[in-house]
């Protein structure tokens, strides 16, 4: 009998009982608006923003009501409109190019190298085309962001970094989210930290900061922001910053608080699950592991790996055969996006030249979810199926 795994590849921790309890006291309360607060109480949206500010090391912290609105609130911040080209990776996920294009904006799509990173030279030929770079670091990894900082700088391309996968990683002792000039960090439930839906924004800019929280749906509100600048920056801004609401609510703040205290604790066990599978499938023959870098903290909460030139066909056996052992794997060369997975030529609101050798990369790659609720034990189990299934495949094709 060959094994199987049983386990859910959706399934989270639960929240820790703090935040079941500070809920439950915003519950009682009756104000969950950020702004519905009695006498000084700052309210856990405000404590939430503060908290997170010094937990990245940032001046300033907005939190908003999803990963793909804070992103779009860092390009309307940074004065992204209609008809304007956008750097960005042709390797991420929809709501990155979905931020762009609900701007009316245009993406111009960057491609990937076989370390799953942005291609430097690709963006430094490309560079003319925009004035912000869109920085995906897609599933978590990150590429050399000193290399990519003076590209950029000298292109004179803003930085706008979408950490959905790398809150709590950092490259060469700087968190991620750091190099540029704003940030986007998502609480949605498959992210780092788990509040349903919601979404984190930094920046050490101070009118970038003011607009972006006018911009959230502030009113005039602003003074009740801990992790903002002074009224006087308001003043420069508050006749023309349109309010699009997109506030996070006291709820999802308490919520996360006790979360983003457990982070770098919950970055070590994912870290352990990712490197239980990393050991499992190291030297299987016909699969290649993506190497991380040793200027790279990062954080294991999904696992990649390329199948390089294998067929169409070849893949598909691979998923099938993993699927029925009860292992899920996402593909990225599928020609149809499915769940939470497409790719740059299925977004066709955002016209796209053909990529080849993104394509070749996108081909061959594999992906899977490692979620806490999984054991060191399950991992070693999923990385035992995997090698079985893709050396099986391997053979028959080989
Ligand atoms: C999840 C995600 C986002 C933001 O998503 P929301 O669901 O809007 O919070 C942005 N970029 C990437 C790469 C993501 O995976």
């Amino acid at each position: 009998m060959s094994e199987r795994f049983t386990g859910s590849f959706t399934q989270q921790e639960p929240i820790p009982d703090e935040g079941i309890e500070a809920a439950l006291r915003v519950m009682q309360s009756g104000r969950l608006h950020r702004y519905n607060l009695v006498g000084d109480e700052p309210g856990e949206v405000a404590l939430l923003e503060q908290e997170f500010a010094a937990f990245t090391g940032a001046r300033y912290c907005l939190a908003v009501a999803s990963g793909g609105y804070a992103i779009a609130t860092a390009l309307r911040a940074l004065g992204v409109g209609p008809g304007d080209k956008v750097l960005t990776n042709a390797f991420t996920l929809a709501p990155v190019p979905g931020a762009i294009a609900a701007l009316g904006a245009v993406p111009v799509f960057i491609g990937v190298t076989p370390s799953l990173t942005i291609d430097l030279e690709d963006l430094a030929a490309q560079a003319g085309q925009g004035d912000v770079l869109l920085l995906s670091h897609m599933r978590g990894h990150i590429c050399d962001m000193d290399r990519l900082m003076a590209v950029c700088d000298a292109a004179g391309v803003k930085v706008v970094e979408d950490c959905a996968h790398t809150m709590g990683a950092s490259w060469n002792g700087v968190p991620s989210g750091r190099h540029g000039v704003l940030a986007a960090y998502s609480t949605q439930t498959y992210k780092h930290m788990n509040s349903g839906e919601g979404g984190l924004l930094i920046t050490d800019d101070e009118e970038l900061a003011a607009r972006a929280v006018m911009l959230s749906g502030s009113y005039m509100l602003y003074e009740r922001h801990l992790a903002a600048p002074g009224p006087a920056v308001f003043e420069r801004v508050k006749y023309e910053t349109p309010n699009i609401s997109g506030r996070m609510d006291h709820l999802r703040a308490a919520l996360l608080r006790p979360q983003l205290r457990a982070l770098p604790g919950q970055v070590a066990r994912w870290n352990e699950r990712y490197r239980a599978v990393e050991q499992g499938l190291r030297d299987t023959p016909g699969l290649a592991l993506i190497e991380r870098p040793e200027a790279e903290i990062y954080v294991g909460s999904s696992f990649q790996f390329l199948l390089p030139g294998w067929s169409a066909t070849a893949v598909q056996n691979v998923i099938r055969r993993c699927a029925a052992r009860g292992v899920e794997l996402k593909w990225f060369g599928a020609a149809e996006p499915k769940g939470f997975t497409s790719r740059y030529d299925s977004w066709r609101y955002a016209p796209s030249a053909p990529m080849p050798a993104t394509d070749r990369v996108l081909a061959g790659l594999l992906d899977m979810r490692v979620p806490l609720t999984f054991s060191l034990e399950d991992c070693a189990l999923i990385a035992r199926i995997i090698r079985a299934e893709v050396g099986a495949v391997y053979q028959s094709v080989a």
